[in-house]
């Protein structure tokens, strides 16, 4: 059988457009008030995917305010620096996502003069737009029907239709793909898709979904069987690998702190750090000392324990060893290796890690 057999004869006996009412008449009255649902600028929708992307609403609610309020039109970002808008997402994570929007939002302002395109194919085609995105800002900006599936989407239609497939597969996200494009609403794509979201977010949560309160539950074939907790199915990815090493908040005579700015591609590409032996972990103090004053042309004699630091990437867990200490420099600044008073940085953009050593040191 093939996929589209396969999804008509899931929808066999679904009634569509029952369950699109029961749908959007619950998302009309309980939706939360998000600033991102207060007008239809796909601009601001554009942004508020994106950082939703791996991220709560909670967390990215106040970054949204921040960076719309930074750049509040397409325009504005697209001309506005790197180094800026890596400032005003630091510590949102998966920083990959904002330099793509960056990429994306230039591109639009050249070639379709700042208008975020309405076509499938011109919108798609952009740096870091994936299905998901296109669907998400396509429906709500312009009430386009396509399909936005994310892991959140697949949860709740793995349980209403009782589909098994592993969701890790990209096979099965087509599959959703195919099964939202036959049963999303032609009148309000735009509240359609969000109410899927929403009932993802609030009442067909992953752990102990709240059934007795949910408005689809006569069509759900997952709480029918009594299997809804045994869904979605899921393999589990590779297990994370995790690296240690140690870095220093190095201050010179004038009380100037050393940073510097990591690779332009690859984990956390183009923020910046305090100095470190990343690349190659150094087996004890002693030798830390040696590799930072040569690496970075300092004397440094002794070294002062600041604490552990941990964070966890999608595929790496990091475990910093922090130290302070005081070094006679010998290095001039470049454009990636720079001598800093405490006021001056506050404008570099750092990973959370430095962040919270910095707080440490401080
Ligand atoms: Fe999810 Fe339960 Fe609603 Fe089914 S009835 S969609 S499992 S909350």
């Amino acid at each position: 059988m093939n996929v589209k057999e396969n999804v008509q004869q899931i929808l066999e006996h679904f009634h569509i457009e029952q369950f699109q009412h029961d749908l959007i008449d619950w998302f009309r009255t309980e939706q939360r008030n998000l600033p991102w649902r207060k007008n239809k600028d796909p601009y601001k929708i554009w942004v508020s995917e994106v950082m939703l992307q791996q991220t709560r609403v909670d967390t990215v609610i106040p970054y949204f305010y921040q960076f719309i309020e930074k750049f509040p039109t397409l325009d504005a970002l697209a001309d506005a620096k790197e180094e800026e808008v890596l400032k005003a997402w630091e510590g949102l994570g998966y920083y990959s996502r904002v330099r793509n929007l960056h990429a994306a939002v230039k591109e639009v302002k050249e070639k379709y003069g700042g208008r975020v395109p309405a076509s499938k194919e011109q919108f798609s085609s952009l740096k870091g737009v994936g299905p998901y995105t296109t669907g998400a800002v396509l429906s709500i900006a312009y009430g386009i029907p396509e399909p936005a599936v994310d892991g959140n989407v697949m949860r709740v239609l793995s349980r209403i239709f009782y589909i098994t497939d592993d969701i890790a597969r990209a096979s099965t996200r087509k599959k959703f793909e195919q099964i939202v494009s036959c049963i999303i609403s032609h009148d309000d794509p735009s509240d359609f898709n969000q109410a899927l979201m929403e009932l993802g977010a609030l009442v067909c949560t992953p752990k102990n979904p709240s059934c007795f309160l949910c408005p689809v539950q006569r069509h759900c074939r997952a709480f029918a069987e009594g299997v809804e907790a045994e869904l979605p199915v899921k393999t589990k990815g590779k297990a994370p690998k995790h690296v240690a090493f140690r870095a220093i908040v190095l201050t010179n005579e004038e009380g100037k702190i050393r940073i510097e700015k990591r690779p332009s591609s690859g984990l956390l590409a183009n923020l910046w750090q305090f100095p470190n032996d990343e690349h190659a972990p150094t087996p004890n103090e002693q030798a830390f000392i040696k590799e930072i004053s040569e690496r970075y042309h300092v004397v440094l004699r002794s070294i002062q324990r600041i604490g552990t630091f941990e964070h966890v990437f999608s595929h790496i867990v990091w475990h910093i060893e922090a130290y302070k200490g005081n070094a006679l420099e010998l290095q001039i600044d470049d454009e990636t290796n720079k001598w800093v008073t405490v006021d001056e940085l506050n404008q570099y953009a750092f990973p959370v890690i430095y962040q919270k050593i910095w707080q440490a040191y401080e």
